[in-house]
């Protein structure tokens, strides 16, 4: 865990002139395989990683919430709490950064639990648009915070329920629940088996250290946003699949499903549907490995899905296919693209005596591509949410 930077409680006291009553943190997260299943109701598996958000927060009797965050650019945010709407002019121009952690508070109020003032100071060293999922470290930091504030006694899953709101319906980013059930559910040391259709979670071991393997993150640093753009289309997409197969949802379509209807598909709705199904298949796939101790034999499904996000899904990048295709040939067992795609992060499973002259080649590579150099580092699974 990334440790509470330690002016966070002094400098709340210069901008609000009151202490805290607490810091709270929430982490971003890898998703090891399974990716763009979870709006769909299938399969996941991410960990949180050291990468946290933290948040210090005081109840206040003001009416209003108050947001700042140390994030460059971001000033700070005063709205009142009995009209909280995402269509506050707060939020509007430079303030947009601030729904995030309104939505959450907004998400609460829904269910009647509301404190009546709220002052928020942010700092988060999970990086924007890297494909970690900042904005549900964010969203998390907050959810857990507010939940003890307000005496809520509200369990883990109904706080995955409140960020995934959050972010839906206040922000307007159209994601799944991968991101908030990882940053809110995981545990050190574990992968966490999402199943999105009922949205229950199980540990999966995950010690790469036993192994001798590291995992490295590389962060291509070409960012992306979810609100706009691809990941909307892809959601489209889904529907779309969905209703030309007569399905509530792609989890329910098996592999032979797929092989005697697919022809019912435009090529660009079969593409995205095939990527849906063998996703699924793939998560499933790892976990028994995972589960049979059998960390080292997973490189090979992690390649695969890079190159059915790569060629059927079709959210790669140059950047994240050229870290991926180095990283293989420097000899990674496995390397995919992680997160949303059209940018951020790829990983590689690497072993630990390789793990320099992986990241040495796949820097070089992006050097020849004339590109801005990625930022290459180790996680490890990490604790989730708390205060
Ligand atoms: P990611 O993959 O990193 O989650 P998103 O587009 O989903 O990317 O969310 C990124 C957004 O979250 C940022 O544009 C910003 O609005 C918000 N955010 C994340 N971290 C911070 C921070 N430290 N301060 C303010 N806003 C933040
Ligand atoms: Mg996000």
């Amino acid at each position: 865990m990334s440790a509470v930077p330690t002016s966070l409680a002094a400098e709340f006291r210069g901008r609000f002139g009151a202490d805290a009553d607490g810091i709270w943190s929430a982490p971003g997260r890898v998703n090891l395989i399974g990716e763009h299943t979870d709006y769909n109701a299938g399969f996941a598996l991410p960990f949180a990683i050291p990468a946290r958000a933290f948040v210090a927060v005081r109840a206040t009797e003001s009416g209003e919430a108050v947001l700042a965050s140390t994030f460059a650019g971001a000033g700070s945010v005063r709205v009142r709490l009995d009209e909280l709407g995402p269509e506050d002019p707060g939020f509007s121009g430079d303030g947009g950064w601030a729904r995030y952690l309104a939505g959450v508070v907004w998400a609460f109020a829904r269910r009647g639990i509301t404190l009546p003032g709220i002052e928020v100071l942010l700092h988060s060293d999970v990086p924007v648009g890297a494909g970690l999922s900042s904005s549900a470290a964010v969203e998390c930091a907050v959810a857990v915070a507010v939940n003890d504030l307000a005496g809520a006694g509200l369990d883990r899953s109904e706080l995955v329920q409140i960020c995934h709101e959050a972010e839906n319906d206040f922000v307007g980013a159209p994601t799944g629940i991968l991101d908030q059930s990882a940053s809110l559910l995981a545990s050190a040391g574990s992968g966490l088996f999402l199943d999105c259709l009922d949205r229950s979670t199980r540990q999966v071991p995950l010690d790469l250290e036993a192994r001798s393997l590291v995992l490295l993150v590389i962060d291509t640093r070409v960012t992306h946003a979810h609100e706009s753009g691809g990941y909307r289309d892809r959601v489209a997409s889904c529907r779309l699949g969905e209703r030309v197969l007569g399905v509530g949802s792609l989890r329910e379509v098996t592999a032979r499903d797929f092989a005697e209807r697919a022809h019912l598909l435009d090529p660009e709705t079969l593409r995205r549907v095939r990527h849906i199904v063998t996703e699924n298949a793939r998560v499933q796939d790892v976990v028994s490995l995972l589960d049979a101790g059998r960390l080292e034999d997973i490189g090979p499904l992690l390649t695969a899905s890079h190159v059915s996000m790569r060629d059927d899904y079709e959210i790669s990048s140059p950047e994240l296919d050229v870290a991926v295709d180095t990283a293989l040939d420097a000899g990674a067992l496995g390397a995919r693209m992680t997160g949303g795609g059209f940018g951020g992060s790829a990983i590689a499973l690497v072993p630990a005596a390789l793990a320099e002259s992986v990241s040495a080649r796949i820097t070089a590579a992006f050097e020849d591509a004339g590109w801005v150099p990625p930022h290459i580092y180790s996680v490890v699974p990490a604790a989730g949410a708390g205060r």
